[in-house]
């Protein structure tokens, strides 16, 4: 199973605060574009913890290392714990440090060692190391996360910092040399960039396991051990000497004896996040004119480290470790651990490092100017300020953070409040807009309906003026198929199509082929295709004459039939007058001719016929 990185963030309980962003010293955190969230990205990550001690919801965990201890102490082989010197500042609530070396036996462990001793021996080699002047400046090597940082950001001092292993490593070599090759060896400190270094080493450098104090005080917990309940138990062989100053940053330097006088010293200590960062960068720089050696700490020495309780003090912490140290110096057996040292003497305490550049490149001027353009922070291409509520110190470094990948144009506060203002004022709009919107379908949806019901009710006069006509019609569709006819039309067409209306009213639907003789329904036929008009055409149809109009409706696709009845008496009055006007009007020359031939003779004749018409229009006149 691969290992899981040595810090994450659970994303659900992120507040996206971004402390971890402006905090963290090499930008190792990512925030997603989408999102939002944070993400460490581990080649980037050098183990500080600083991203984890300033996340306030606690959102942000590191590797746990309670279950593989569980995992070796139980597996029946000897183990070792090495406790880093701190344990005196960590645990001031246990009263005699004897009761806490039995607590920790009682969670299985066969020896309880000080890593002091180691501290002792690589604090012997600094001495060689910086009273052997050879002409290069070193950087100490002993906090994981400064040498993470060596590697991966300023790679070129690589061959500057000092090749001698870390006092942990020294310890597991020493035990392993002390109590068999085969013990495992779980070392107890207060730093989480520790659990990372153990995974570089093999052999008798070999660390088991890495547990935080405060993981630690969680098996504590977990096999209710008390200090109530134990016995004093000394720490196993060997014993450190001023080793057990370590927790304090130059607490080294006390152990090697290498002097800090300001006037004749060679080293100079620092510690805390921002002086690492100036003291590396002022030792890449400025070596050659500063001229010493540089004892470099990430935390306010390890005493602060985040593997140690929340909340603690720092001046108590050292206090506690110095009254320690006091105290261990009273029944101190200088002959013992000179004998010690002296069978550690051929150890290897070597170490080398490799380069792991994680030095993004600068983006060209222009990228980052269109970067600021787009977050409205165009003035701020060489200004130096900003309100670093971003997690940057200043607009062109978010915008080189941008520009690479790391962040985003929301982590602005001031773009992103703007870009607010903007959305809100098109989510008005587009609200106003939806608004109106709707006013106006609710509007042309009235006026459909009243168009609709107008139409029905047009529709249902026509229809009963249609049913109520004396004439037949009937209108088909292209297939000849009835569309719509009425109640003459069914009685001109006789009794078959009678008994269909009872079963379909109108006959709807009903085929014209079926109903009527070839000669009459291809009438219709040839409107459909022609597309012209056949006006008062008679037709004989069955016992009946009748006067047939076929006449389009749409083109090609609906036409309508007028079926009269000639030999009912209105149409057959209607007949007759419009006959005898034809008759009349045919013959209008012919007539003139006569009267001229014949004189009033002819005349007559044209007014008896006229006599005739108007009769028929007219019957009460008669
Ligand atoms: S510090 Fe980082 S991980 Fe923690 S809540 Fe804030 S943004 Fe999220
Ligand atoms: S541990 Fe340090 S380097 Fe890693 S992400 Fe957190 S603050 Fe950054």
């Amino acid at each position: 199973m691969p290992l899981e990185s040595l810090l994450q963030i659970s994303h659900p309980a992120c507040v996206k605060c971004y402390s971890c962003v402006r905090i963290c010293p090499v930008k190792a955190i990512r925030v997603d574009v989408g999102s939002g969230l944070p993400d460490i990205i581990p080649e980037r990550c050098i183990g500080c913890g600083s991203c984890y001690k300033a996340c306030s919801p606690n959102a942000i965990s590191y590797r746990s290392s309670v279950e593989e201890t569980k995992l070796i102490l139980s597996s029946g082989e000897k183990v070792a714990a090495i406790c880093d010197p701190t344990i005196s500042g960590e645990f001031h609530d246990i009263t005699d440090y004897r009761k806490f070396v039995e607590m920790i036996k009682k969670l299985g462990f066969a020896y309880v060692s000080e890593v002091s001793f180691g501290v002792d021996l690589v604090a012997a080699r600094y001495n060689e190391l910086f009273n052997n002047f050879r002409g290069k400046f070193h950087i100490t090597a002993n906090c994981p996360a400064v040498v993470s940082f060596i590697e991966k950001y300023h790679p070129e001092l690589i061959g500057n910092l000092a090749p001698i292993v870390s006092p942990m490593v020294a310890t597991a070599k020493v035990i392993r040399q002390k109590y068999g090759a085969d013990v495992k060896i779980i070392f107890i400190g207060p730093c989480i960039a520790a659990k990372d270094e153990a995974l570089r080493y093999d052999g008798d450098a070999k660390v088991d396991s890495v547990l935080t104090f405060v993981e630690l005080r969680q098996l504590f917990i977990e096999f209710n051990i008390r200090e109530s309940q134990v016995e004093f138990s000394e720490f196993d062989p060997p014993l450190g000497y001023k080793g057990s100053l370590y927790p304090i940053s130059n607490g080294i330097l006390q152990a090697a004896g290498v002097s800090e006088d300001l006037l004749t010293g060679c080293v100079i200590t620092t510690e805390g996040r921002n002086n690492m960062l100036d003291a590396v960068k002022e030792f890449d720089t400025r070596v050659e004119l500063i001229k010493r050696n540089f004892n470099i700490f990430y935390d306010e020495g390890c005493l602060m480290g985040p593997g140690t309780s929340q909340g603690g003090e720092k001046f108590l912490r050292m206090t506690l470790v110095t009254d320690y140290a006091n105290k261990r110096l009273l029944t101190f057996d200088k002959e013992t651990w000179q004998q010690e040292v002296a069978t550690s003497a051929d150890l290897d305490l070597a170490r080398d490092f490799a380069a792991d550049d994680q030095r993004l490149p600068v983006p060209e001027d222009d990228k980052i100017e269109d970067v600021l353009k787009m977050i409205h922070r165009e003035g701020q291409m060489h200004n130096d300020i900003g309100c670093e509520a971003c997690g940057y110190s200043n607009c062109r470094d978010l915008a080189i953070a941008i520009s690479q990948g790391l962040a985003t144009t929301e982590m602005c506060h001031i773009f992103s409040g703007q870009n607010r203002q903007e959305y809100i004022h098109t989510l008005r709009t587009a609200n106003e807009t939806l608004a109106k919107t709707k006013v106006a379908l609710k509007e042309s949806e009235e006026k459909a309906k009243h168009e609709q019901e107008a139409q029905k009710e047009s529709s249902e006069i026509i229809s009963i003026m249609l049913q109520n006509l004396l004439s037949g019609v009937v209108i088909v569709d292209e297939d000849l198929k009835i569309y719509q006819s009425n109640k003459a039309f069914i009685r001109i067409v006789g009794e078959e199509a009678a008994l269909i209306d009872e079963v379909i009213p109108g006959l709807v639907g009903a085929d014209l082929k079926t109903l009527l003789p070839v000669h009459f329904y291809k009438m219709f036929s040839y409107v459909l295709s022609s597309d012209e008009p056949i006006e008062n055409k008679d037709v004989q149809y069955e016992d009946n004459k009748l006067g047939v109009s076929v006449f389009p409706i749409r083109s090609h696709k609906y036409v309508g039939g007028i079926l009269r009845d000639m030999y009912t008496p209105e149409v057959r009055k209607e007949q007759i007058i419009t006959r005898l006007t034809e008759v009349v009007d045919e013959n209008f020359d012919m007539v003139q001719k006569i009267a001229y031939l014949l004189g009033e003779g002819a005349s007559k004749t044209e007014q008896m016929l006229n006599s005739i018409i108007n009769t028929y229009k007219n019957p009460a006149k008669k």
